[in-house]
This record gives C-alpha cells, structure tokens and sequence, in this order.
C-alpha cells in the first residue's frame, strides 16, 4: 500500500514537470529527426527515473531523506523557473536564481503562482522518496543507495563536459542536484560568486566632467561602412563638420558574436581568459559610473514596456537611475528617437554616463528605414515588418543568392537611416563639450558576400570572419579648449587602427570615470590607448563556455574578408547622387536554391 503510495507521489511530481518534457521530446523529432540524439535523450531520461525510483527504496531512513530532501529543494529553483518562462531553465540562469535569493520577497510578488507550482512538485517527491515502505529488507540496500548517487555524478559529468549544456527536459529535481554540484565547483573555485562591490579607486577622470556615452549599435558590419571603405555607405562620421572630431579606429574585433554576449561583457568587463568570473562577480558598469559621481542612464531602444535585453535582470537595473524606452515610437522612427534624446542629455550640463542599445540594422531589415532613403535596390519587399525590432525568425526570407542581394540592399538602405541620418541629427542637436562618445556594434554580419546558402547573418554556430567586424568610433568636440586632453585620441586611433577588440572599451571607461588605469588594467586588461601585441584579432563564438567547455575564438584575417559585393546595385553618375538607384534584378542562368 505504501509502495504504491510512494510511486503514485513521484509520479505525480514528474507530471508537473512533464510539459518541458514533452518540448524536448518534440524538438528531437520535428523538424529535424534526431536517431542519436533521441536515443541519447531518452537513455538520460530513464537513467534519471531509475535515480529517483531506487532512492524511494533505499531501507536507510536518514539516506533515504537526505537524498529525498537535496533533490527536492534543488528541484524548486527548477521547476519554479520554468513554468514561469515556460521554457527550460539553462545553469545560468540557476546561478543567476541562487544569485538573487536575497530578494526572494520581491520574486514571491511576481512569481507567486510558479512558486507554489514549484513547491508542491518539491513536496510530492521529498514524501515520495522520503516516506518509509515498512519494510525491513535490506538485500539491495548498497545498490539502491549507489544507484541514485552514481546516476547524479553521471548526469553532472555530462552536463560539465558540456558547458552546463544538456539537461534540457530531464526531471527538475535531478536537473537542478546536478546544476548544484556544478555551482558549488565553480563556489570553490571562484567563477561564481555573489557580485562584489567597488573596489577600485578613484583618481582623475580622463573625461574631466563630461559625459561619457557607449553608444552600442546593432548587427552593424564596419566594412560597409564609407569610414573604413572609399565605396562604403555614408555614415555621418567621416566629415561631421559640425565642431565634432571623429577618431576612427577602423575595423576591431568584437567579443562575441551574439548580441546578449557582447552586450553583457560590455557593461560587465571582461577578458580573453577571464570573462566568465570577471562578468559574473564583479561590479557592472552602472556601479562603476555611479561610485564615481556619475548619473547613470540607459536607453534601451529595441525592447518595451520595461522588458529586460540582452541579459539584463533586476538586480543590474538597481543601479540604473534613469532607464529610457520608446513604447510609443514606431520601430523605424526609434534610433532617431535615442538622438534626440541623447542629444537632450549630452546638453544638459550634468555628469552623466549613458549607454545606449541602439537598434540598428538587426533582421528583419524590410522596413527599418521610411521610402526617402531607398537609395539602394532592389531591395528586400516592404511593409510585413514594421513592427518587428529583431528576430531569429527568417520566415518569408528564402536565402538565394537573389534575396541576398535584396537584403544587402536594404542593409545598406538601413545604414543609411539609422546610421547616417542618425549621426547628422544627433551631431546637429547635440553639443559634445567636453563628453567622450564611444560608438561601436556589438557584432558584424555574415550577408553571405561569398554566396552560399543561409539564413542565418550572425550568432552561428560554425561563424564567418565577418560576424565578429565591427566599426569602432570615438568622438569628441573638435575644438581642444572644449575637450579634456584626458586620452590622446589622435594617437590612440593611429596606433589602434585595424587591430583593437571590444574588451578593450571596458577599461577605457574605467579610465574615463576616473578609475586608476594601471589597477584596472591589471584586472580588466588594456584599454584603447594600449594595443596588446599578443591579443588574437579574434571573437569568442563558444561564449557560454565555462566548466570543462573551452571558449573557441574565430580569427579574423583582414586580407581575407569579404567586402561588399559593387554587382548589387547599379552605380551612380555623379551628377545624380542623391537620387534613388534602381537596377534590374540580377539575372541568373539556374534558379536560385533557397533554403529554410
Ligand atoms: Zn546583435
């Protein structure tokens, strides 16, 4: 009676996590039949039921509790997370939870209903396995207590060797015994640990009292740009002429080649061989800014209605004491919406450091710039995404050679807007005094130059060198008895030209808060006025790396990238600059193979 009690508790508490379950399942089948990893899938699965079975059996009452007690309450982060989010909760994201455990009460407000989801699948498995079956048979005793354990060591060497990666759809309670090793290696070795405070000191701000701006584009390819190409597309930087100088730094290097990766480093710092404990333990960039007198503000312009991007979370946002979104802006009016108000900023005579996600040139591209600036065609067909900020989706794109012209296109199109037109507004409202603004993409695009088939323009999992090419800018007021002389920018751009990388903007806005430049490059590596000799020209695209996964870096070899193709469009007289190109559709003696 009690056995069949106990199973009928177990299952009961896998039947709260079953939908995650089912997800996996699904995925492995359609659209792609996965043989392999379906076998893998499935073995783990019935590894796990076997774990928590054999422990329901386990004749020693304080064995048999303890192992029911740890599997359970790790179950609860678990289970909690996913039935919030409905989807499967990544050990990030179980560090990111055990992290903010301090602010449980606020979560409860918020959560409240998942919680309790989560504790009760906690209480049917700890009574489930806990409960004795007054019985006294100890045959099996040993293996009913290794079963269990070894299953567990077993699921956490996996998930190591993984990156943390594979437990996707397994029981909640084994998933999160197994996250829970893995968070206490990485205790013990200091990768993880609760955010520090402020450490470093303070001295002399490079940036006097000015304001200081990263000013982060949006899948954003420096070479298509006319600052690093004769043919490239007018940016607004290569001339300003309106009291601001431009140094250009030409080509870097981007961290990642992902949009949350880069953006997460950014504004948490990080090195080549340290960004996984340096971006999860130390300060954010807002602490930095506010510990140095600094008011600390964001604009966020893809995402509404106080939606977190690109990693963002409660904890991070505390120190932000202006947050800017444009809920009423349509998506195509957005970056010059962030002009306008950065312009509004740059003027108002206070200390302020300002980070702004700009929008860019992020898929789908249809429709982020209005008619006027159809200058380059064909291009891809108007009016299906208007408001759509950015997707993985590629529906309606076929990925043929012809749609990749199209796209180039209206790429360029977009550089155009939310670039260029974005430039000449915000330079023409704003007056830069003695403010340092830092502009650069957070990653390139692969818009398949080379031709081949695809989808896919960035964040693949086998990346092109141009995914990782980002344009990098530092500007200033033209006029020197404006500016502080804190950098010696001119030296600086001529020096770094063609060779810096993402990690190094972190420091460099240590240094212009004012922290120490040699304590923060000993921690955070060399900023822009230093360019490290041994640095690979190289972005990271295995950046959940941690445990026993090693990053993998992509190097860029600028001999060998692909520049804009001239073909796409048809050129224009001089005479007639300004004017929309039109070309007639490239003609192609087989048909074109799409992909998905
Ligand atoms: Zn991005």
């Amino acid at each position: 009676m009690r056995t069949r009690l106990k199973i009928l508790l177990i299952l009961a508490a896998l039947l709260l996590g079953w939908p995650q379950t089912i997800l996996r399942l699904e995925s492995l089948i359609a659209p792609d039949f996965q043989p392999v990893a379906l076998f893998a899938y499935s073995g783990l699965l019935g590894l796990c039921l076997v774990g928590m079975f054999s422990a329901a059996f386990i004749p020693v009452a304080a064995v048999r509790w303890g192992f029911a007690l740890f599997i359970s309450v790790a179950g609860i982060l678990v289970e909690t997370y996913q039935s919030s989010v409905e989807d499967h909760m990544p050990y990030d994201a179980f560090i990111s939870m055990i992290n903010a455990s301090g602010s449980l009460h606020e979560a409860w407000g918020q959560y409240a209903g998942s919680i309790v989801i989560g504790g009760v699948q906690a209480l049917l498995l700890l009574l489930g396995i806990g409960l004795s079956t007054h019985r006294a048979g100890r045959a099996h005793s040993k293996k009913l207590i290794a079963a269990p354990l070894l299953i567990l060591l077993v699921l956490a060497g996996i998930l190591f060797i993984r990156g943390g990666d594979g437990a996707r759809g397994l029981p909640p309670g084994y998933t999160g015994a197994a996250y829970s090793l893995l968070y206490g290696y990485e205790r013990s070795t200091d990768v993880v640990a609760p955010r520090g405070p402020v450490r470093l000191p303070l001295v002399r701000p490079l940036n006097g009292d000015g304001d200081i701006v990263l000013l982060v584009d949006e899948s954003i390819s420096g070479q298509y740009l006319d600052i690093n190409s004769d043919r490239g597309i007018y940016s607004g930087l290569k001339a300003p002429g309106n009291g601001v100088a431009v140094h250009n730094f030409g080509l870097a290097v981007s961290i990642a080649h992902c949009s949350a990766a880069v953006n997460y480093t950014l504004r948490h710092g990080g090195t080549r061989d340290d960004y996984v404990r340096i971006n999860g333990t130390m300060p954010s960039i807002w602490s930095y800014a506010r510990n140095a007198g600094l008011e600390t503000v964001y604009i966020d312009v893809p995402r509404t209605n106080r939606i977190f991007n690109n990693m963002m979370d409660e904890a991070e946002a505390k120190d932000i004491d202006r947050w800017i979104q444009f809920d009423e802006v349509p998506i195509q009016r957005r970056d010059h919406a962030a002009a306008d108000a950065l312009a509004g900023l740059l003027n108002d005579g206070k200390r302020q450091f300002i980070y702004v996600q700009k929008i860019g040139a992020h898929f789908p591209i249809h429709d982020k710039y209005p008619d006027a600036y159809m200058r380059y065609r064909p291009a891809l067909p108007r009016g299906q995404f208007l408001n759509i900020s950015d997707t993985g989706d590629r529906t309606g794109f076929s990925g043929s050679r012809e749609s990749w012209v199209r796209y180039r296109n209206a790429y360029r199109n977009t550089l155009l807007w939310n670039i260029g037109a974005f430039f000449d507004r915000l330079l023409g409202e704003a007056d830069l005094a003695d403010s340092t603004i830092i502009y650069l993409a957070d990653h390139g695009q692969n818009l398949h130059e080379r031709g081949g088939t695809g989808v896919v323009t960035h964040c693949s999992p086998d990346p092109k060198p141009e995914e990782g090419l980002v344009p990098l800018v530092v500007l200033q007021s033209a006029d020197p008895a404006r500016r502080s002389g804190g950098i010696d920018w001119d030296a600086a751009a001529a020096q770094g030209r063609n060779r810096t990388s993402h990690f190094q903007i972190f420091p460099t806005v240590l240094g212009l808060m004012g922290y120490d430049p040699q304590t923060v490059q000993a921690i955070y590596g060399s900023d822009l006025r230093r360019v490290d000799e041994t640095a690979p020209f190289a972005f990271n695209y295995q950046f959940n790396a941690r445990l026993g996964r090693p990053p993998s870096w992509k190097t860029i070899d600028l001999d060998q990238i692909a520049w804009p193709p001239e073909g796409d469009f048809a050129p224009v007289p001089a005479a007639k600059r300004g004017q929309a190109v039109a070309a007639p559709p490239p003609s192609h003696r087989r048909a074109a193979t799409g992909t998905k």
